[in-house]
């Protein structure tokens, strides 16, 4: 796999203390806020998502700067940090898990403390005060509809390979079933793959197995759940010299997956604009630590395996194909033309 460097999971914990408000209603109370993100494989927690949540704190709270930043792609080492930000008593947490089952019980232990919780993108189990991500089978749903697609012929009765994400991450079988929600009448599933840990080279190993089993012929296309996942599935057809690559489906409009996209090596991906998440938990955990309630910010609600009718903010996303790139990514300002021409 020539892919190490991508398949270097990131994850970041931080947090962000200080003096917030300082005039007008909610004037001199200080506020800190415990940020922790996951990363399983894919850069958007870090690259994106990190930055945005600590510009929106400043703008609504301009004396609170970042004060420490961790990371870690670890189950353990993020119930860890949850323990660690509980015992120096935060005010409110925004939390993205990274097992959303094994994080249960200290995010009941938050809950006992006092600290209210907004989960970020993942659904988080216990006892939570709100909840921010994209709608998850929006997500699947256009994954499934682009790859029928640009199946043409095949998309009636052809083969395709489900490479989905973790179970630890509830998002993941969100996504498969908005996916099969338009596939399963259409088309047969080969091979269906659980991704652990997000992690790119684990579907490396997975995509190889489905070539050998199958036989690269039979492949028809990939339903890769997000962009990581995408091109470790394009680098094991490219290891089994397979040519002309199937239709590959991804996620999160990395700038890897866009240039695929533009070289033809992956069909589309999704577009979610992060920047509105961002700043709608960061709205939330301001609101929370201050006492105040969510139900503004959040119009709906959802359910989780623990929680009833929990105040959610559930973001739309955008198919994203050669035909459109310039009028999404560009347009918001994602990436710049140069930055997805230069070869790499
Ligand atoms: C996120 C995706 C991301 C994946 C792997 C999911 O929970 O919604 O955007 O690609 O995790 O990090």
């Amino acid at each position: 796999l020539t892919r190490a460097s991508v398949a270097i999971t990131v994850a970041a914990g931080l947090t962000l203390s200080g003096a917030c408000g300082g005039d007008g209603e909610g004037g001199g109370d200080s506020l800190s806020v415990g940020v922790l993100l996951p990363g399983g494989g894919a850069s958007r927690f870090g690259q994106f998502d990190r930055p945005l949540i600590e510009q929106k704190l400043k703008q609504l709270c301009p004396r609170c700067p970042a004060a420490t930043v961790a990371a870690t792609p670890e189950p353990a080492v993020q119930r860890q940090q949850l323990e660690a930000m509980i015992t120096r008593g935060v005010d409110v947490l925004i939390l993205a898990v990274v097992d959303a089952k094994g994080l249960r019980s200290t995010v009941e232990a938050a809950h006992r403390a006092g600290i209210p919780v907004v989960a970020y993108d993942r659904l988080a189990q216990g006892p939570i005060s709100g909840y921010v991500t994209f709608d998850g089978a929006t997500v699947g749903r256009l994954q499934g509809e682009g790859l029928l697609k640009a199946m043409g012929t095949k998309a009636n009765g052809g083969q395709i390979v489900m490479m989905n994400g973790a179970t630890t991450d509830p998002n993941a079988d969100w996504y498969k079933q908005g996916a099969l929600s338009v596939l399963r009448d259409n088309v047969k599933i080969g091979k269906s793959y659980d991704t652990v840990g997000w992690r790119p080279e684990n579907a490396y190993v997975n995509m190889t197995g489905a070539i050998a089993a199958l036989g690269a012929d039979n492949i028809d296309g990939v339903l890769a759940a997000n962009d990581s996942l995408a091109g470790a599935v394009v680098s094991a057809f490219n290891a089994a010299e397979v040519r002309p690559l199937p239709p590959v489906t991804g996620q999160d409009a990395d700038l890897a997956a866009v240039r695929r996209i533009v070289r033809g090596d992956q069909y589309m991906t999704v577009y979610k604009p992060f920047k509105p998440a961002a700043d709608a938990a960061v709205e939330m955990a301001v609101a929370l630590g201050r006492g105040e309630t969510v139900a503004s910010i959040a119009p709906g609600t959802v359910d989780s395996p623990t929680t009833k009718n929990i105040p959610a903010v559930l973001l739309p996303s955008v198919s994203v194909t050669i035909s459109n790139i310039k009028d999404t990514l560009v347009k918001d300002g994602m990436y710049t033309i140069n930055q997805i021409c230069t070869a790499k």
